[in-house]
């Protein structure tokens, strides 16, 4: 089939290229001439494992990129929503990206002749899709309901490893309009083995959410689990391990450390919070996974000033400053906060990062970056560690550069002997 993916950032060019692979030619639309001109020239406009690999494959070949929404509407049979749904100064969701893309694909299908799909994938609180998109897009085609179609079809790939999640998902959620939406867009998933769950609207935006609340909740319990052993002197990985067990459980997200971050999960807690109040219903939980996340990081300022006290013109190195391994990721990422208040108290900061020095040189110019571990340890008197990269767990004879071998790990990553160490919650 023919498609267009509207917003070419993690979600849009990794569906993009996965489609491309699946066998249908995709056309990518976005308003950033930049990302137009890599993806044209098969060059991936974020990190992703796998990526590079499909664009350079099908770039120019049955994958294109461009600015127009009507030859992109033109050209293909559905198109897919995939740009940001970012959080408003009040932590509710900013809907003015999907409200702008939906009245430009309207006006574009205004002009075509012929049955489109319109798909909603970036991740809209319940209702959007049938109170927001759909009346948009009505309201600029001229079209109704029917003639064209409409369907929510949420994305759960992981950053870092989103090719591979996209081709191998857990689950493939349809929430259609009407059957001939939903089964249109089911059928671009031929060849993916995943059974499809059919729903509604409103269900597929809400099995979105509450799968990412259920998981920043995990996180947030292991972390007061976490903080809880820490103040006894349990190992609450040991903890952890044991109940993770439980098949009732789980082992998966409940490595405690310095919180989540990310373009989703603290954005996503926050929206559904906001939908829920304003369906008025207070969300008591969802509110609590937020605080013990807000002030996670925070406590590895307190493990440092007990360490060394007032840490004014104290070097301090921060190993990671991605949200999570294996991306350049930096959205919402745990570093940040740590390192504002490491500057708020005039330490001197410096860092490393495998891929991500670049984008959080863009919130801290002041900041020394590093292109080992090695030099931003270099007469550091502490190290934080705040990203679980895998080549952390190799650090040993790296440290011997600090001028005091004092680490503390928000990830439990650290093995090396001979330091003086402390878990941030273990
Ligand atoms: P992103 O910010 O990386 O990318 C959005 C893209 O949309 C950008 O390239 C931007 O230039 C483009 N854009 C903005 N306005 C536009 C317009 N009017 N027309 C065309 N393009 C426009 O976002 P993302 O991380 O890919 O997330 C997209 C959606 O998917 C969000 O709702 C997010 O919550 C959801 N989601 C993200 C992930 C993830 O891991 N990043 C996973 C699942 C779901």
């Amino acid at each position: 089939m023919r498609i267009s993916v509207i917003g070419t950032g993690y979600v849009g060019t990794v569906s993009a290229a996965c489609f491309a692979e699946l066998g249908h030619e995709v056309i990518c639309v976005d308003i950033d001439n930049e990302k137009i001109r890599q993806i044209n020239a098969g060059v991936p406009p974020i990190y992703e494992d796998g990526l590079e690999e499909l664009l350079k494959k099908y770039a120019g070949r049955r994958l294109c990129a461009t600015s127009d929404y009507a030859q992109a509407v033109r050209g293909s049979d559905v198109s897919f929503i995939c740009v940001g749904t970012p959080s408003d100064a009040s932590g509710n969701i900013d809907l003015s990206i999907v409200r702008s893309a939906s009245k430009s694909l309207g006006t574009a299908l205004g002009k075509k002749k012929g049955y489109h799909v319109v798909v909603v994938k970036s991740t809209v609180v319940p209702e959007t899709t049938e109170k927001v998109v759909l009346p948009i897009i009505e309201q600029h085609s001229g079209k109704k309901r029917g003639e064209f179609g409409i369907a929510m079809n949420p994305e759960f790939l992981r950053e870092g490893k989103a090719v591979h999640d996209f081709m191998h998902p857990d689950k493939i959620v349809v929430g259609g309009m009407d059957d001939r939406s939903a089964d249109t867009v089911s059928k671009l998933y031929n060849g993916i083995d995943c059974d499809i769950i059919r729903t509604d609207l409103r269900t597929a935006e809400m099995i979105k959410y509450a799968n990412n609340a259920f998981l920043a909740t995990k996180i947030s319990f292991a972390n007061e689990i976490g903080n809880i052993c820490k103040a006894l002197g349990i190992d609450t990985y040991t903890v952890m391990d044991a109940i993770g067990r439980d098949s009732r459980i789980g082992r998966a997200f409940l490595n405690c450390g310095a919180g989540f971050g990310g373009s989703c999960f603290p954005k996503d807690v926050r929206a559904l919070i906001g939908k829920a109040q304003e369906a008025g219903y207070a969300p008591l939980m969802l509110r609590s996974v937020m605080e013990v996340n807000e002030s996670q990081p925070l406590r590895i300022i307190e493990l440092l000033r007990e360490k060394l006290g007032d840490i004014k013109d104290k070097r301090i190195a921060v190993l990671g400053l991605a949200f999570k391994n294996d991306t350049d990721d930096i959205r919402e990422s745990r570093a940040i906060p740590v390192i504002r208040e490491l500057l708020n108290r005039k330490a001197s900061v410096a860092a490393y990062d495998p891929l991500a020095n670049g984008n959080m040189r863009k919130i801290f110019g002041s900041v020394d970056y590093f292109n080992s571990p090695e030099d931003a340890l270099r007469g550091a008197d502490a190290c934080l560690v705040m990203t679980e990269w895998d080549e952390f767990r190799n650090l040993g004879i790296e440290f011997d550069a600090m001028a005091r071998r004092l680490v503390i790990d928000g990830r439990h990553v650290i093995n090396a002997k001979g330091i003086e160490y402390t878990g941030l919650c273990w």
